[in-house]
């Protein structure tokens, strides 16, 4: 039995449209352990946010497996896969669709409110996480009353709320300057490694890539391991 807390197997996806096939990913596979962060780079329209959905169960494969804390993703009926979704896998987006009338807090606490957790719970390990981002000064911030990489931050607090085994982040530093993405993602990196979770991470910025345990890159629909730059 393999521990990875991620794994694909034989990934093929082809995309269809106005007449012809595209095959953006061809026969990927990759396995990542609970705890360790993973790059994923490559050309704009190399199939990274393919791969995320596929990884993530929002995106069925053409052919092939995502394998979730053990268990087959695309092997199950729709329910039984968005509930191994909701159980296992947490998301940060380029832009963070935070809810501007909620908190910093309160954004944390309600996805793990709507998973049935109590609201004294779902406040108390929303400010751990937090704090563990380096916010405890700005629980009660509303996110305009926040910097581009504060709010970024709360995403990932967000994203790792439910416990997910497994993160997956699409250029979650996209849309921030330099310095400010190094932070962003050095609270990510920690904060992975402190709550064993399988970080996957798209990045177009290979600066960031050099905090990573291993980078991946896409090219031609397939997979490479790369020494981090
Ligand atoms: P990346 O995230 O690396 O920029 P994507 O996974 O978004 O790459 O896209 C990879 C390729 O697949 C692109 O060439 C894109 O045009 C194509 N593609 C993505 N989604 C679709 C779709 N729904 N239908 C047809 N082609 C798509
Ligand atoms: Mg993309």
């Amino acid at each position: 039995m393999s521990r990875a807390a991620l794994e694909l197997k034989d990934v093929t996806r082809v995309y269809t449209a106005g007449g012809v096939s595209l095959t953006v990913l061809d026969r990927v596979s990759l396995a990542i352990q609970p705890g360790e962060v993973v790059g994923l780079v490559g050309p704009s329209g190399s199939g990274k946010s393919s791969l995320l959905h596929i990884a993530g169960l929002l995106e069925r494969p053409t052919s092939g497996e995502a394998i979730l804390a053990g268990e087959p993703g695309w092997r199950l009926d729709d329910r039984g896969r968005t509930a191994l979704r909701r159980r296992t896998v947490g998301f940060v987006y380029q832009f963070h669709l935070l809810l501007p009338e909620f908190d910093a807090l309160d954004n944390v606490a309600l996805p793990q409110m709507i998973a049935g957790v109590s609201q004294d719970r779902a406040r108390a390990e929303a400010a751990r996480l937090l704090a563990q981002m380096g916010l405890s000064q700005r629980l009660h911030h509303q996110p305009g009353q926040l910097s581009g990489g504060e709010q970024q931050r709360v995403a990932i607090a967000r994203a790792l709320a439910n416990r997910p085994r497994v993160l997956l982040a699409d250029e979650p530093t996209g849309n921030l300057d330099p310095q400010t993405s190094m932070q962003v993602f050095q609270a990510l990196f920690e904060l992975a490694r402190t709550e064993g979770v399988a970080a996957l991470i798209a990045t177009h910025n290979l600066e960031l890539t050099r905090f990573m345990d291993r980078v991946l890159a896409l090219k031609g629909g397939g997979l490479a391991e790369r020494t981090a730059a």
